[in-house]
């Protein structure tokens, strides 16, 4: 596919990049290999808008894949950071920071009576799983086909995100081992749930799912199966770990529990918590979490764990984030929902917009979405058409068809105008392209 438009500067960036970074990216959902083109260099962000490297403005519907909820660059965050920032980067020692963000998070969502802070989503499952491992003595984590939950190795069999995007069925140095420990099932579909605790039983340390994916496009859980999932795991004596890394805050003030009110054993969190900063946790029961050391026997630990500038930028972030901000996001993505929809109708593409409260994306099919190979039957090379469309208008989506677009408090009309202004065009590209 030829590419009308030109960023030199972002080229000549890649092309330094890719001299001394593999493929040029330091994580792989931000290179266009899915799509084609070179990947945008963003040199600023302000409110819904980044600008990149050649000075090209564009509405961004990826918010840094989710922490950017109020939009970039909110006054009351870039204060709290500069505050913080003035009085010193790391101590390496306990601070009232992490305090206050433990207490926000433990105030937000009633089934975290504990929560330890780490800097990475990838950590936080990481660690969640090592701990109900820990607590239950037992070895097997069963997981779902489509689910991302970071790049433990454990959890990347048949994981969503980038892998879903590349096409990878799981990865070269994972060992065997690793992989044989984890039991990978189809999502929605409790019977196989059941027969996986038939046939391991006494066996499964935990069952870690996102708590409505987003790694594989939007698809949300279907009626009771988060609630199937709890009930299955306390059945058997295994811990339910509810992954809201992506939903935790975004969906609602108590993320996917909120809507939901399924009660985990052990949620996972980051993204919006960090406020742009490497922040994320995991958290839950406190008789589990006490198992943790120094309380407990599971090593877990971090050099920056709860750093203080990251938790300011978090804990400001959070505080912004009240009733009124969540109706706001929730209005914006519906309407985008609908404008994204009614383009697509228009020109005739089979479509499907999924949504899951304020996260959605679009499948290039019409045939419903439950799981990882449903969403693999649409038409991808429709999006790419529609992608490169909305680039060049100046919309900047995730770069793959597997991926939840975000919207922030700043999207404003103004925003949402320029986005409507570029999708019968975007939508006619996509009904034209060929496989
Ligand atoms: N879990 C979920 C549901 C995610 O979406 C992600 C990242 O996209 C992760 C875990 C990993 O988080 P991080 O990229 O901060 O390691």
């Amino acid at each position: 596919m030829a590419y009308s438009y030109e960023a030199p500067v972002s080229q000549s960036l890649f092309d330094r990049a890719s001299v001394v970074t593999p493929g040029g990216v330091n994580s792989p959902v931000r290179a266009f290999r899915a799509v084609g083109g070179t990947p945008r260099f963003m040199v600023s962000g302000t409110g819904p808008y980044l600008t990149d490297a050649d000075g090209r403005e564009y509405v961004d519907l990826v918010c840094s894949w989710g922490p950017m909820i109020l939009g970039h660059s909110h006054p009351e965050v870039i204060a709290a950071v500069q505050e913080a920032v003035s009085r010193g980067t790391s101590f390496g020692t306990p601070g009232e920071g992490e305090v206050a963000l433990a207490e926000e998070i433990v105030a937000r969502i009633e089934p975290v009576e504990q929560v330890r802070l780490v800097s990475s989503g990838t950590e936080a499952t990481m660690s969640a799983i090592r701990l109900a491992r820990g607590f239950t003595g037992r070895v097997k984590v069963v997981k779902f086909a489509g689910c991302y939950h970071g790049h433990v190795d454990a959890l990347l069999a048949a994981a969503g995100s980038g892998l879903a995007t590349f096409g990878l069925p799981d990865t070269p140095g994972v060992t065997g081992a690793t992989a044989g420990d984890t039991v990978v099932l189809p999502y929605n579909d409790l019977d196989a749930v059941r027969a996986a605790f038939a046939a391991h039983p006494g066996e499964i340390a935990c069952v870690i799912t996102e708590a409505s994916p987003g790694n594989m496009g939007v698809v949300p859980p279907a009626e009771g199966f988060n609630a199937g999932l709890k009930e299955l795991c306390a059945a058997d004596g295994a811990l339910y770990i509810s992954d809201e890394v992506m939903t935790g805050f975004r969906t609602s003030k108590a993320g996917w529990y909120g809507i939901d009110g399924v009660r985990p054993d052990l949620m996972t969190f980051g993204k919006v918590m960090g406020g742009g900063f490497p922040a994320a946790a995991f958290g839950g029961r406190a008789d589990v979490m006490a198992h943790l050391a120094p309380a407990g026997p599971v090593y877990q630990a971090g050099t920056l764990s709860g750093n203080p500038v990251a938790t300011a930028a978090g804990l400001a972030q959070l505080r912004l984030l009240d009733d009124a901000a969540y109706a706001k996001i929730d209005a914006v993505s519906a309407e985008l929902r609908s404008l994204v929809g009614d383009a697509f109708t228009k020109e005739g593409v089979a479509h499907t917009v999924s949504s899951a409260s304020n996260m959605f994306s679009v499948f290039f099919t019409d045939e419903p979405v439950r799981n990882y190979d449903d969403a693999k039957k649409q038409e991808a090379f429709r999006f790419t058409a529609f992608f490169h469309s909305m680039l060049e208008q100046g919309v900047y989506l995730p770069p793959s068809a597997f991926e939840s677009w975000f919207v922030s408090t700043a999207h404003d009309e103004r925003a949402v105008e320029r986005i409507a202004a570029a999708l019968p065009a975007a939508a006619r590209a996509a009904s034209e392209a060929t496989a």
